[in-house]
C-alpha cells in the first residue's frame, strides 16, 4: 500500500522538488540555507506527513515585502510592456496544464479533497492566468471631455506590492484568483498561504518564476497568524487581498487602515438554496448535493441552508438529498472516494461541536450527524432539519458537509428567510419559473445568484464578493482589475491665454 508520503514525494519529484523540506519563496528562490523552523503538512485522509514546509516568521514577511518593493521599483515587471506580461501569464497557464495531473495529486493531498475535484481547481488556476494574461493590454483609462482649452486622461498604474493572505480550503484556485491579475497590471506580489495547506502556492510561484516572472515579484511565505498579521499591518505593502474568516477579516482590515492600505475582504458565507416545487428536480438535485458536499462543505459560496417549499413535492426533493447524501463515498481523495475529509482536526472538531448541538433547539438529523471511526479528519454527511431560521446551525458558519433544511411557503417567506442572514455571498435558486426565479434574484442580498446552475471551480470571469458581513470589493471578472490598480488623471492646458 503506497503512503501518503511516498505519493507526495512521487508528485513532487515529477515537479522538479528533490526536498524533503520547502523554505519561503522569495526573490525568485526557495530560501537557501533557511534557519527558521518547520513544520510537517499533513495528509488529513491519512493523518500522514507529506513534507515539511517553513512555519514563516514576522522577519521572512519583512524579507519578502523588500524583494517586492525592490522588484516594484525596478520596473523590471511593472514597466514592462502590458502584452509581453500577457504572454508570461499564458506560459504560466499552459504550464499548469501541463502539470496539472501531478499539481491535483498535490492539492488532494495537501487539502483532503477528491481528485477530481483537486483537477477542476488546477484547471481553474490555469483559467486565472489565462484571463487576465489576455486583459493586461486591453484595461486603459479614458479620456475626460473637460473645457475646450484643457486635454484630460486618465492613466491606471499597477497599485505596488499587493499583500495576499488565503484560506486552506482552495489554494492553487486562491493563488490565480489574487495572483495572476495583480500580476497582470504590473504589480509585485507578497502570498501568505494557510499553514495547512501551503504546497502548490509555493509550487505555484517558483512556475511563475520559471516562466519568466523577474524575481521577486511573486513571493510565497507560508506561516500562521504572526505572518499574516506582520502583512496586513506591513507599512510596505499597497493594497491586501484578504480571504479567510469574518473575525479574521475584520482584524487584517483594522490592521490595514491604520496605513491608509486599501483591502479587499472576501469571507465567509451561509448561502440559502432556495427550491420551489416546480424545479426540475434531476438536475436541482446533482447541483444542491454540488454545493453543499463538494470539498467537504469547506467552500466559502457552498449552499448550506436549504430552504424547500413546504408541500408533498419538497418531501420528495429532501427524500432524494438524504438519497443523495447517504451515496456519497467517504474517504481518500485520491483513491476516488466523493466526500475528503475535513483539512485539520480541529476543523473536524469544530464541526462535531455542531453536530452536537444540532439537535437542540428542535433540530432533526435526517441523515448524517457523526464522526466516522476511522484514521483521517472526516465528517458524515450530514442533513439536518431545524424549526426556524434562528437556529444556530443556520445562521452560524460550519464550513463543513451540513446542510440544513427550512421550510417555505411562498415566494416572499422564501425571500425573508434568505436574506435574514450576516452573510450575503452567495445564493441559488432552483425553478422553471423565470419570473419567480429573476424576482427572487432581484430581493435576494448577496454578491451572486445562481438560477439552475450551480458549477465547481469555474467562474473566472464572473465578478465575485459578498454583501453584508461577507466582506467588500470584487475578485474575478474585469473587476478586480480595479483592486490592483491606481487611477492618476493627467490634466494638460493648451494655449490658455488665447481661449481664456
Ligand atoms: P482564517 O480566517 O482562519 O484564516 C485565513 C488566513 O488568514 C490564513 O492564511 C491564516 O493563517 C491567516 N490569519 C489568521 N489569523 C490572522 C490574523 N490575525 N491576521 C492576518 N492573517 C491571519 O480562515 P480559514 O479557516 O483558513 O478559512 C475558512 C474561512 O475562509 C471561511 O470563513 C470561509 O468562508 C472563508 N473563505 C472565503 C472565501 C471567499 O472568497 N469569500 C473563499 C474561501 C474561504
Amino acid at each position: 500500500m503506497i503512503s501518503s508520503t511516498q505519493r507526495a514525494q512521487g508528485a513532487l519529484a515529477a515537479l522538479g522538488i528533490d526536498s524533503t523540506r520547502l523554505a519561503p519563496y522569495i526573490d525568485g528562490h526557495f530560501q537557501r540555507d533557511y534557519t527558521g523552523d518547520y513544520c510537517a503538512v499533513v495528509d488529513p485522509a491519512t493523518e500522514e506527513p507529506l513534507i515539511e514546509v517553513a512555519d514563516g516568521q514576522p522577519a521572512d514577511i519583512d524579507r519578502a515585502v523588500a524583494s517586492a518593493r525592490a522588484s516594484f521599483e525596478s520596473g523590471a515587471w511593472a514597466r514592462r510592456r502590458p502584452s509581453q506580461r500577457g504572454q508570461i501569464l499564458n506560459r504560466i497557464a499552459l504550464t499548469l496544464r501541463e502539470r496539472a495531473e501531478h499539481l491535483a495529486v498535490i492539492e488532494t493531498l495537501d487539502v483532503g479533497k477528491p481528485h477530481a475535484e483537486a483537477l477542476a481547481d488546477i484547471e481553474a488556476t490555469a483559467r486565472y492566468f489565462e484571463f487576465y494574461a489576455g486583459l493586461a493590454d486591453k484595461h486603459g483609462g479614458r479620456t475626460v471631455p473637460l473645457a475646450d482649452h484643457l486635454v484630460d486622461f486618465t492613466l491606471l498604474e499597477p497599485i505596488g506590492v499587493s499583500g495576499q493572505i488565503i484560506p486552506f480550503n482552495y489554494p492553487a484556485q486562491n493563488t490565480g484568483r489574487g495572483g495572476a491579475p495583480a500580476l497582470a497590471m504590473g504589480c509585485s506580489v507578497v502570498l501568505k498561504p494557510s499553514p495547512d495547506c501551503p504546497l502548490n502556492p509555493l509550487l505555484i510561484a517558483a512556475i511563475a518564476t520559471e516562466c519568466g516572472v523577474p524575481a521577486g515579484v511573486f513571493n510565497v511565505v507560508p506561516g500562521g497568524v504572526d505572518a499574516g498579521r506582520t502583512l496586513s499591518s506591513h507599512p510596505g505593502i499597497d493594497q491586501i487581498t484578504f480571504t479567510g474568516s469574518v473575525a479574521t477579516g475584520k482584524e487584517v482590515a483594522l490592521a490595514a487602515a491604520r496605513n491608509v492600505t486599501p483591502s479587499v475582504l472576501e469571507l465567509g458565507g451561509k448561502s440559502p438554496v432556495v427550491v420551489f416545487d416546480d424545479a426540475d428536480f434531476e438536475l436541482a438535485i446533482a447541483g444542491v448535493s454540488g454545493s453543499i458536499f463538494s470539498n467537504a462543505g469547506q467552500t466559502c459560496a457552498a449552499g448550506t441552508r436549504l430552504l424547500v417549499q413546504r408541500s408533498a413535492r419538497g418531501e420528495e426533493f429532501l427524500d432524494l438529498l438524504v438519497e443523495r447524501a447517504r451515496s456519497l463515498t467517504i474517504g481518500e481523495g485520491i483513491e476516488g472516494a466523493t466526500l475528503g475529509p475535513l483539512v485539520s482536526k480541529r476543523q473536524q472538531e469544530r464541526v462535531a461541536a455542531y453536530l452536537e448541538a444540532a439537535c437542540e433547539g428542535g433540530g432533526v438529523v435526517l441523515t448524517g450527524g457523526g464522526v466516522p471511526d476511522r484514521k483521517g479528519y472526516f465528517v458524515e454527511p450530514t442533513v439536518v432539519e431545524v424549526p426556524n431560521n434562528k437556529h444556530r446551525l443556520a445562521q452560524e458558519e460550519i464550513f463543513g458537509p451540513v446542510m440544513t433544511v427550512i421550510r417555505f411557503d411562498g415566494l416572499e417567506e422564501a425571500a425573508e428567510i434568505a436574506n435574514d442572514s450576516e452573510f450575503g455571498l452567495s445564493s441559488y435558486v432552483w425553478t422553471k419559473d423565470i419570473d419567480k426565479a429573476l424576482s427572487l434574484a432581484k430581493r435576494i442580498r448577496a454578491g451572486q445568484v445562481n438560477i439552475n446552475t450551480f458549477e465547481v471551480g469555474t467562474g473566472i470571469e464572473i465578478p465575485f464578493g459578498g454583501f453584508k458581513n461577507s466582506g467588500w470589493g470584487r475578485e474575478k471578472g474585469i473587476e478586480t482589475l480595479a483592486s490592483y490598480t491606481q487611477t492618476k488623471n493627467v490634466c494638460i492646458g493648451l494655449n490658455t491665454a488665447l481661449t481664456r
